[in-house]
């Protein structure tokens, strides 16, 4: 029940949120519910989120999936990053409103944050939302999975080619297909689907490269 009121307090707060800041977009109340919000929580029909976990939200913009995510699984720690300070200030302070004390931010670029020992090869889940087509994605996660961990990809129904293009990646970078889940979101708000990697092995220090790269000239 609680966690109810903070899914209702966390769309009352990025309504008023996006007033200031585009955070998301939506149409209307029920758009940000279906869209996002339950779109977000998908994940938690194939992963069992456990206490002590650690969970790093990449490219996580207005909270998404991170933010629901921390509110049904309390006892699981987020970490969420975004390359916008502003950004990542306003999610910070949205978590603080709802109480949730598992959810820290850090305001960097992937390709940066992923060089630092903090962070490299130190989650053993990693989930990005709308981030950038899969091969750039697929580099910038790869920093931060560790051995054996799993990299989450929330994407359309069309991911066909994205995954097609993304064999060397796959292989350079040591992930594993282990298949998708396809899903269809309420009220015929549309098709999509989790693509889900497991990092196989450890990551060659040359990788990601330099900020901008694994965008413009995708592995
Ligand atoms: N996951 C959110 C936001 C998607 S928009 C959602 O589903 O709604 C993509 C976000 O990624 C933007 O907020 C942008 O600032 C951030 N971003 C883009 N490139 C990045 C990079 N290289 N490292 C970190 N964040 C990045």
């Amino acid at each position: 029940m609680q966690q109810e009121f903070q899914l209702i307090g966390l769309m009352d707060a990025v309504e008023k949120w996006n007033g200031k800041l585009n955070l998301i977009s939506f149409k209307s109340r029920k758009e940000l519910d279906i869209k996002h919000v339950r779109d977000s929580l998908s994940l938690l029909n194939v992963f069992e989120l456990e206490g002590g976990q650690r969970v790093l939200d990449l490219g996580a913009g207005g909270g998404f999936p991170g933010l629901p995510l921390a509110i049904m699984a309390p006892e699981t720690e987020f970490v969420l990053v975004d390359s916008t300070t502003k950004k990542m200030l306003a999610v910070q302070e949205i978590a603080n409103e709802l109480g949730l004390e598992n959810v820290s931010t850090v305001a960097e670029r992937a390709e940066t944050l992923a060089h630092d020992d903090r962070y490299r090869e130190a989650y053993g889940l990693v989930v990005a939302r709308a981030l950038a087509p899969l091969p750039t994605l697929l580099e910038y996660a790869a920093g931060f999975v560790c051995v054996n961990g799993m990299f989450v990809a929330y994407k359309s129904a069309d991911y066909e080619v994205e995954l097609e293009e993304s064999e060397t990646a796959m292989e350079k970078l040591g992930f594993e297909f282990m298949g998708p889940v396809e899903y269809a979101l309420d009220e015929d708000m549309g098709a999509r689907s989790l693509l889900i990697f497991q990092k196989i092995e450890a990551l060659d220090d040359k990788y990601p490269r330099k900020s901008g790269t694994p965008k413009k000239k995708p592995l």
